[in-house]
This record gives C-alpha cells, structure tokens and sequence, in this order.
C-alpha cells in the first residue's frame, strides 16, 4: 500500500481522504485547521504538523484546496521543493485553467509527474467514493494517478494534457448552469401558463427540451427523481460553488477568445442569487429567484 499524502481535508477532502485510509494506504493529512485534521484522525488519517512533513517521503500527493492561489503557493512551497522524484502529484481542486498549467509547468521543470484531477460529484460523493474524476496531463502520469483516484471515485477519465482536466470541468459547468437557469424559468413560465407541472415535466422530459438538469435534478418539488429541491434546496451543490465555476469558465472564455452569451446570462443570475443571500442554498435554488412566488410546499 501506497504513502500518500493529502492536504486540503474540508468538505471534500475529508471524505476523500478517509476513503484512501479505508483502502489501506498510510495517510498522512494536513489541514490549516485543527478541527478537519481531528475528523482525519478519526477517519484512519496520520495528522502531521506541515504540508512539508506531509510529503515528505510520500508516493502520491493529493491536494484538495479551495482556489488556485491556494494550489500555487502550497506547491510553490512545499510541494515541489520536497517531493519525491517518483511521487506522482494530484491536484483534485476546481481552479483555472492557466494556473493549473503553471504549477504543472513548475512541477516538470523540478523533475515531477503532476496531473490535474478536478471532481464532479458533491460531498456526498466525495464520502461515499463516487466522485468522477477529470484527469488532465501525460499518459504516464494517468497512469500513475488512476489507482489512487478509483479508491475516491466511480469513474477516472483522461481529458488531454496538462490542465485538460480544468478545461472539462468548466465547460461541463458552465453548460450545467446555463441549463438549471433555463430549466428553472421554463417551469416558472409554464404555471404561469396555467400547465400541470408533473404533466409538463411527462412531455418535456422525452421531447428535445430534455436535459439533465430536468430529468436528473429537476428543480420543482414533487417533480422528477428525489433532488434537493424535495428538501427546501438545501445540500446538494452550493449556489456559492456554481458561481465560482461561471467565473472560472468566464475568464477562460476571455482568455481562448470564445464568445459565450449563454455562460455569461448563467453568471449573472448566479451573482445575483448569491447576493441575495443564496450562497449555500443548492443551485437549482435559482428557481426562487426566478419566480418568487416558488414555495418549496408546492410539493406533490
Ligand atoms: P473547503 O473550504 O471545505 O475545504 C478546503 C480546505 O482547504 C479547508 O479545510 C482549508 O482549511 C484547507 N486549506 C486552505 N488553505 C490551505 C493550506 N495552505 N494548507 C492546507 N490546507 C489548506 O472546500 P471544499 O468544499 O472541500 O472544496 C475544495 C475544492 O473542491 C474547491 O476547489 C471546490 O471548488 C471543489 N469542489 C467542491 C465541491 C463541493 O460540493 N463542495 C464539488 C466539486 C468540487
């Protein structure tokens, strides 16, 4: 069994790690906070005292870290200069695009096989082992990556070269916003049309208005699979998170110089929810914006 080192052990990262623990391989778990590092301990993870003493020695470095100024510095610092030339380096964090090429960029030029591995998958995912992974960078350092993701993960997928990971989760998001924003005000504009929800949803679920957004988590109560919009639109993925992906997506689009009308909208209206104080309410939420006569109570 593998030592592995993990460091960035919050809402995700706690499951993911307590997942390589369970498969058997020697944690060692580092956290800025002494709380998540009390939950590793408990979940079968080595807390140690620096990033440093994390990697130290490891034979894979996963990181989980909240934005790429966080990915950048704890590579620039710690990782990198103190890591194995055999150790293979994971970056599972949602950050952008061109700073996930830097670091791995970084990474090469000091002699190290890094892969970015951003999720798709919430935090039950992450707990239960089911999250799908995005993998940009070599076919060698997929390789050496894919066994220690598929102990956190139901599906590990190469999406190219260095930062291709970034690349896919983005524009999955971005086409994933854009989508819940449109199903949501076509709900709202189909009551207010006088339509049988349940009805509606029996139509338009099997006609080309069908999308995942709809058929996987539709954002009415009662209506479609069990989604958070059953539990008032609480768990699920934070409408703070959504945004963060819109705005990710948004400056990659200036940067590739590719026109996205549609991903913009999504970014606005996710700002706006988020000021008005959805932050952590599920992001097929935005529905209580878009209508706000929408009760939760409208269930069944
Ligand atoms: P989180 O804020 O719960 O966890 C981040 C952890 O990193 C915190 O515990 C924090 O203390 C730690 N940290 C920050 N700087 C550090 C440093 N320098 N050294 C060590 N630890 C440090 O965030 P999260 O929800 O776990 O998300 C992590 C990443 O996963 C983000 O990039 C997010 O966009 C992505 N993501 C989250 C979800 C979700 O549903 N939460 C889903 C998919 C992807």
């Amino acid at each position: 069994m593998a030592k592995i080192a993990f460091i960035g052990l919050g809402n995700m990262g706690g499951g993911m790690a307590a997942n390589l623990a369970k498969a058997g391989h020697e944690v060692m778990a580092f956290d800025l906070s002494e709380d998540a590092l009390r939950r590793a301990r408990d979940h079968g993870c080595t807390p140690v005292d620096d990033a440093v003493a994390a990697v130290t020695g490891a034979d894979a470095i996963v990181t989980m870290l909240p934005a790429g100024t966080h990915v950048a510095s704890v590579y620039a610092d710690s990782v990198i200069p103190n890591a194995d030339k055999h150790a293979i380096l994971i970056d599972c964090s949602t950050i952008d695009v061109a700073t996930a090429r830097e670091v791995e960029a970084k990474a090469k030029d000091a002699g190290l096989t890094m892969v970015d591995a951003p999720v798709s998958g919430g935090i039950a995912a992450a707990d239960a082992g089911t999250l799908t992974f995005m993998v940009g960078g070599s076919d060698e350092g997929f390789e050496k990556a894919r066994p220690i993701l598929e102990k956190m993960g139901k599906a590990v997928i190469h999406a190219g070269d260095a930062g291709a990971g970034q690349a896919a989760k983005i524009c999955n998001n971005m086409l994933l916003g854009a989508t819940m924003a449109a199903t949501a005000e076509t709900f709202a504009l189909a009551q207010k049309l006088g339509l049988d929800l349940q009805t509606f949803y029996d139509i338009s679920s099997k006609a080309s208005g069908q999308s995942w957004s709809m058929t996987s988590y539709c954002p009415v109560p009662g209506v479609g699979p069990d989604s958070p919009a059953d539990r008032n639109y609480q768990g699920g993925f934070a409408s703070a998170l959504m945004l963060k992906d819109l705005k990710l997506a948004m400056d990659a689009a200036k940067t590739a110089g590719a026109y996205t009308p549609m991903g913009g909208e999504a970014e606005e209206l996710y700002q706006r929810f988020v000021d008005l104080g959805g932050a952590g309410v599920d992001f097929s939420g935005i529905i209580k914006m878009i209508d706000d006569s929408w009760k939760s109570d409208k269930k069944g």
